[in-house]
């Protein structure tokens, strides 16, 4: 793991009613307040029906509260929609944007994307912004040009690596119990942090860039140890507090 303090970022998905949320958001604040130098961050991002509750109820705890997705405007006739600033005013501070089901359930292209993590970032929130290839594309040996195009089509300009953190999410991955080779996430990673310079500079060194896919406690040590893999985001496996837990305790 690299000085870059590592993120653990859980996506509860479509997934929680304020029961469970008690539950988990008290078994992980104890567990994390028990702590007394925590190595990583912890971020939990519920659906938005649960921000206002898990920060209400994380506070004080040193967890953090995103959501999973924004509008890419502050306010206005968009019905059904949440913007950045009202996640914000309900004590988020980061919300996850790009997610590939996102893209492909409401069709998101790298511009909305990019729209989106401008809003999250003008709002003060940390945008989460999710990239990665599909199976076929990645059968094609077309990953990398993938991803480095998903990475400049996404990114605003205005990215810093205190405003931005990037998810590497293969999204054959995700849900499936498949994962690629810890060789292969070293080598999407590099290139993504590379494509990332031509934005931050030199401060894509200091770029947080999350490994996504079918994360649990039994592989969780093989991608976090990665050189340029900065934490996880993580959704099966975060709805449970021990499974999460011990994901985190593998940093
Ligand atoms: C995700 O939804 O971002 C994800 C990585 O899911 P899973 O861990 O369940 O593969």
């Amino acid at each position: 793991m690299s000085s870059r303090r590592p993120l653990i970022a859980g996506n509860w998905k479509m997934n929680g009613l304020r029961a469970d949320a008690d539950l988990l958001v008290s078994g992980l604040a104890a567990r994390y307040k028990a702590l007394s130098a925590p190595a990583f961050d912890m971020l939990l991002c519920p659906p938005a029906t649960l921000v206002a509750t898990v920060a209400a109820q994380a506070a004080g705890s040193g967890l953090k509260v995103g959501g999973q997705d924004c509008h890419r405007n502050e306010k206005g006739a968009h019905t059904g929609d949440i913007s950045a600033w009202m996640l914000r005013d309900i004590g988020a501070g980061y919300v996850i944007v790009g997610h590939s089901e996102r893209r492909q359930d409401h069709a998101e292209t790298n511009a909305v994307v990019k729209d989106k993590a401008q809003a999250a970032q003008a709002a003060g929130l940390v945008a989460v912004i999710c990239i990665g290839e599909t199976e076929a594309e990645r059968d094609r040996g077309e990953t990398l040009r993938v991803v480095a195009d998903q990475v400049r089509g996404s990114m605003p300009a205005g990215s810093t690596a205190e405003n931005t953190v990037l998810a590497y999410e293969p999204v054959w991955a995700i849900g499936t119990g498949r994962t690629p080779t810890p060789d292969d996430v070293a080598e999407v990673h590099a290139e993504i942090r590379k494509v990332a310079a031509e934005v931050l500079g030199s401060a894509a060194q200091q770029l947080k860039i999350l490994y996504g896919g079918s994360v649990k406690p039994s592989n969780a040590m093989e991608f976090l140890g990665l050189t340029d893999v900065d934490g996880a985001l993580v959704g099966g496996a975060s709805l449970k507090v021990d499974d999460f837990w011990a994901i985190a305790e593998a940093v």
